[in-house]
């Protein structure tokens, strides 16, 4: 027997930030706040990269700017600190989110509309290992456009659409 459409899971499409402005930052351009990356060590488990979505080896560099995860400034259009790894590394590009995000605890989680506004009813609190659940219930909301995830300290990790 062959698994059909009604008992495949259901997919998702997860992407890390566009290499291009990841690359740009890497040579020093711009962040969301017009100032330039700035690069430290990485210490410890907690530095996630926006572009690979893998998390950045202990003693590695990492870049360290402000992220806009947003295209035009707008009321919703939080910016906030983000990590890159300081060398290229290949863009995340999965149906399924990063198994690392399991230790995720807590993330935060949200949709946003089609305009960029938060759909205040979506807003969650989940442990890592309920966080493609709580993606696969916002994204069943018609208002919903994407949903983005968020660290407890309130980073975004990254932005997560229907499959
Ligand atoms: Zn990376």
């Amino acid at each position: 027997m062959t698994a059909t459409n009604d008992t495949a899971p259901p997919k998702l499409i997860v992407r890390g930030i566009p290499t291009e402005h990841a690359q740009a930052l890497r040579r020093g351009g711009p962040d969301a706040h017009g100032q330039p990356p700035i690069a430290a060590v990485a210490r410890g488990a907690g530095n996630p990269c926006r572009h690979c979505l893998q998390l950045i080896a202990d003693g590695d560099t990492k870049l360290v700017l402000a992220y806009r995860p947003f295209g035009v400034p707008q009321p919703y259009a939080e910016t906030g600190p983000v990590f890159l790894h300081q060398t290229a590394c290949a863009r995340y590009d999965a149906d399924a989110l990063p198994a690392w995000f399991a230790h995720l605890t807590p993330a935060l989680v949200r949709g946003y509309d089609a305009n960029d506004w938060i759909v205040y009813e979506t807003g969650r609190v989940v442990a890592g290992t309920e966080l493609a659940e709580a993606c696969h219930a916002i994204l069943a909301r018609d208002d919903v456009a994407y949903v983005h995830i968020r660290s407890r300290f309130n980073c975004f990790q990254c932005r997560v659409e229907r499959g």
